[in-house]
């Protein structure tokens, strides 16, 4: 039984200080409203704290490049919601980065699909949470996303 506030919160950080470390400039506000009621659920820890790293990871990257050329007045914001609906555990992750262009959210999850530059991105993680989330734990994904205004990822999972 795992509590996924709790391991949100450590992939939160695992993921920021990880970026942090890279990029001294990497700035942006964390923003977390957990669901405090929210039950434990059977999951593989170690798969959903790679399904989280690999979503916050991809929040951060693109509120960072989102950071380089947007002027002084933009605040960098990865927000982690997570609460109760319909018998599903909803994790929701709101990014407020560079978006992804609609001509190629039908890619996003497709293995080997990246967009960053050789060293940054394999283009595994979204093909490997989609495999951990719908394949392993019977839950679904779903993405939203503005090119240029940022992308939400929100990951059900059923209740077992
Ligand atoms: P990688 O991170 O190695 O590129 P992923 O499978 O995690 O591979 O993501 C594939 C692509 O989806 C990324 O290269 C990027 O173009 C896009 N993407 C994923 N998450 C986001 C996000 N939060 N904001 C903008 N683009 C994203
Ligand atoms: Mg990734």
């Amino acid at each position: 039984p795992t509590n996924i506030n709790t391991l949100s919160n450590e992939y939160l950080r695992l993921s920021y200080h990880g970026l942090r470390s890279k990029d001294k400039s990497f700035n942006a506000e964390t923003i977390t409203h957990f669901d405090e009621e929210l039950p434990l659920i059977k999951v593989v820890p170690q798969d959903i704290g790679r399904v989280l790293l690999n979503i916050f990871n991809n929040a951060f990257y693109a509120v960072n490049k989102k950071q380089k050329t947007a002027g002084e007045g933009y605040k960098a914001e990865v927000s982690v919601t997570t609460c109760l609906e319909n018998g599903q555990l909803n994790i929701w992750v709101k990014d407020n980065g560079v978006g992804i262009p609609a001509g190629i959210k039908g890619k996003i999850m497709q293995p080997f699909f990246t967009t960053k530059p050789t060293g940054e991105g394999t283009g595994l993680g979204l093909s490997l949470t989609y495999d951990i989330v719908v394949n392993g734990h019977g839950g679904s994904i779903t993405v939203n996303s503005v090119e240029g205004e940022g992308s939400e990822f929100i990951i059900q999972l059923p209740i077992v």
